[in-house]
Parts: structure tokens; C-alpha cells; sequence
């Protein structure tokens, strides 16, 4: 771990790298001030560092480089996924193009074929400026990856589940098949948080959040992260933060890592609540169709058991009736607001074919299956019976339609 913190005191935090979850988010990179006691981590709101004598720091020089608060936040989410290392960035899009990092031009990608839309864009209109070309497949399918294997070929990039309609990739079984050709996999851990599923347990050698959703949990910062175990490719990823500095200011690093000490609690509750509302979906004549990795007749249901210890926030279900009947539920709900975005305590609903894939061509959103009459919503921490009564009514006020 990266930690360039003097003193004299053993750590508290070091004590609780075989602690349980909820123990390692409270306490790894959360020791008192070295200086003042202070019991919370401070806000070292200084661009730079004095030292004693020429070339002689107390472990930092200048706030882009390292600073003690976004330390603290990089121990702790390092922590959290079973990493070695962690680099925090100013969003979850620098944290992945951190994590590209790794990659020279000429190399080559293989991504999963339905993506986050911020992450294709960087994909497929920055990387090719640096000489990095990505393809996309459908990663349910290995055949589909192995076929797409060339010479040039250094990284795979998942994202499990994906955005809108929750497809599970099965992590174990492409590292496996990555490793056996000497290739890296990368995956995009947003939608889970570590909570409910660790990559790098799995096989995977970088993992890359927005730290903007469930890490921070509070719909109030933009942030991401990279944590790796592996000396190498840190060394490359930490030379990257430094160089480019995307970095995170330290009020959000505060913020987030505040955040992340809730992981636990806000994870439970989030994935109760999405499985009531799901299961009460499935029940309602309004409903054509509902995803969720937690309802048994989920086609992966039993990957989703294995790879991850819960099934997150995140439902999506198709309205039936005329398409444009989606469009009037997301717009009559009076708890969930209409937003894009997702993983804060507060309940958001998104059509995902006019809002986060709306720049996508029509004929290739709807190959993928996202249509109009398709709304997701991100299950916040309230009271589920509010919110199954504002969708409620929601289904009631557009059946007129
Ligand atoms: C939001 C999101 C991102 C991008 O993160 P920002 O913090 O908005 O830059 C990347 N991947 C996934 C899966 C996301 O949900």
C-alpha cells in the first residue's frame, strides 16, 4: 500500500486488513492525525508541502502528486476490492482511461458489447487517436471473444451487469480464457461496488469504478477510482494520475471516502428494496417484461449467485401499451426523480433510449434492445412501501394513454 505517512504509533487501519467489510471501510486509511489526533481523516486543503531541508519531505511534496486525504480515500477503496493499490481520479471516465493506460499504441481491445455510453465514446473516438483500436461482443458468449483475439490484443474490458438491461458476463470464465492467451482483464465495477462482487477475487487484474454512484453513495460527488494487486501495472496506472492529474480536489475525496464507510448498509438495503420492487413488478399487468440478476427466472440467476454475494439497485422493466406510455410513467413519478445517474440513497427512474443511450442511432439501440417502452430505475434506500406506491400511481396516471 502506498503510504507515505510517518510516525510513530503502529496504524490502527493495518490491524484490520483481515477485518470484516464493513470494519476495513471504517477503519483502513482512517487512523487518527498524526499531528493532531484528529479522529476523522482531515481535509488537507494545501496545493503543496514544506520541507525541512532541501529534499527532505514528510512523505509529501505537492498535492497532485499525493495528497494525505486522497490517500486515505485510495488505502480504503484498495481495501474494499482486495487490491494492493488504489488510484482515486476526478471521475469514473478518468479512472478508465487510467486504467488504459496499460495499453501502447498499436494494442488492441475487446469490450463488452453494450457498454456504458461515456466508456464507448472514450473507446471508440479517443483511444483510436492514441493508436488503440477496441472491438466490441456480445461477452456471454467466450467463442465470441476468443474469435476476436488477435496478435495486437493486450486487454479485455467487462462490465457485469451491464446498462439498462442487466446482462451478467461471467468474470471467472473470461480471465480464465484472457489469461490462458497472456491477455489483461479490466473490469468496470461500478454497478456492484465491491460489496456485492469483487473482480480481482475472481481473476480479473484491474478493476475501475465511478466512484460517482454507490462507492459515494450520495449523488453529490463525481469521482472514480483503479485498484490493482499488481506492482507493475500500479506503477504504470499511478504514473498516469500523476502525469495527466485527473485527480479528485480533496473536499470530494472527503466526501467520497465519507461515503464509502456506509458501503455495507446502503448495499443491503438497496438490493431488499430492488428485489421487492422487482418481484412486485413481475406482478403487475402494466409490466411487460422486468430485469433483475435477483429474480430466479433471470437467464443468469445462477452466475449471479456465484459471482456476486447480492444483486444490487438497479431494475429495469418494459411498460406495456403504446411505446409512449414509458415515457408519461417516468414523468408522473413523484418519489423517483427523473434523472440520469444511479447508486445514491435517493430513487432516480431513466428512460434509457431517450436519456443515457439517447445519442445512440435508433436501428442500433433497438438491436440491443432498448426500445422506448424500456425505463430503469436506480432502487434508492427509502421506505419500499413508498416507493412501490409512487410507481403505483405512476402505472395509474399514464394507463389513459
Ligand atoms: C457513471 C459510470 C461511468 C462514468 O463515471 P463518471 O463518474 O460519470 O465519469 C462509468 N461506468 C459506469 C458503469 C457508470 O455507471
Amino acid at each position: 500500500m502506498p503510504n507515505h505517512a510517518t510516525g510513530h504509533s503502529p496504524s490502527r487501519g493495518a490491524s484490520c486488513t483481515q477485518a470484516g467489510f464493513s470494519t476495513r471501510a471504517i477503519r483502513i486509511g482512517q487512523d487518527p492525525d498524526q499531528t493532531t489526533g484528529a479522529t476523522i481523516v482531515p481535509i488537507y486543503q494545501t496545493a503543496t508541502f514544506t520541507m525541512d531541508e532541501v529534499g527532505v519531505t514528510k512523505g509529501y511534496d505537492y498535492s497532485r502528486s499525493g495528497n494525505p486525504t486522497r490517500r486515505a480515500l485510495e488505502a480504503q477503496l484498495a481495501h474494499l476490492e482486495g487490491g494492493n493499490y488504489g488510484c482515486a481520479f476526478a471521475s469514473g471516465m478518468a479512472a478508465i482511461f487510467g486504467a488504459c493506460s496499460v495499453l501502447r499504441a498499436g494494442d488492441h481491445m475487446i469490450a463488452t458489447k453494450d457498454i456504458y455510453g461515456g466508456t464507448f465514446r472514450l473507446f471508440s473516438e479517443v483511444l483510436p487517436q492514441y493508436g488503440i483500436n477496441v472491438t466490441y461482443v456480445d461477452m456471454t458468449d467466450l467463442a465470441q471473444i476468443e474469435a476476436a483475439i488477435r496478435p495486437q490484443t493486450k486487454m479485455l474490458w467487462i462490465e457485469t451487469p451491464t446498462n439498462p438491461l442487466l446482462t451478467l458476463i461471467d468474470i471467472r470464465a473470461v480471465a480464465d480464457l484472457a489469461h490462458s492467451r497472456n491477455l489483461l482483464v479490466g473490469v468496470d465495477n461500478t454497478f456492484c461496488s465491491p460489496y456485492f462482487q469483487r473482480p480481482l477475487e475472481l481473476g480479473a487484474d484491474i478493476v475501475a469504478h465511478s466512484t460517482t454512484k454507490y462507492i459515494n453513495g450520495h449523488s453529490d460527488v463525481i469521482g472514480g477510482a483503479v485498484i490493482t494487486s499488481n506492482p507493475d501495472l500500479n506503477a504504470i496506472i499511478a504514473h498516469h494520475q500523476n502525469a495527466i492529474g485527473a485527480i479528485p480536489g480533496v473536499q470530494d475525496a472527503f466526501l467520497t471516502m465519507r461515503g464509502a464507510k456506509t458501503l455495507a448498509l446502503r448495499m443491503e438495503r438497496h438490493a431488499q428494496n430492488a428485489q421487492t420492487i422487482a418481484q412486485w413488478l413481475t406482478q403487475q399487468t402494466a409490466i411487460a417484461q422486468v430485469y433483475y440478476p435477483g429474480l430466479p427466472e433471470h437467464p443468469q440467476y445462477e452466475l449471479a449467485c456465484s459471482q456476486m454475494s447480492g444483486f444490487g439497485g438497479i431494475v429495469s422493466f418494459r411498460v406495456r401499451g403504446p411505446q409512449a406510455r414509458a415515457l408519461a410513467v417516468a414523468k408522473s413519478t413523484r418519489l423517483f426523480n427523473l434523472a440520469t445517474s444511479l447508486g445514491g440513497v435517493e430513487s432516480l427512474i431513466c428512460s434509457p433510449f431517450t436519456m443515457t443511450h439517447g445519442p445512440i442511432p435508433i436501428p442500433t439501440k433497438e438491436s440491443m434492445g432498448i426500445t422506448l417502452d424500456l425505463l430503469r430505475i436506480s432502487v434508492g434506500i427509502e421506505d419500499v412501501n413508498d416507493l412501490i406506491a409512487d410507481l403505483e400511481q405512476a402505472f395509474q396516471t399514464s394507463a389513459q394513454l
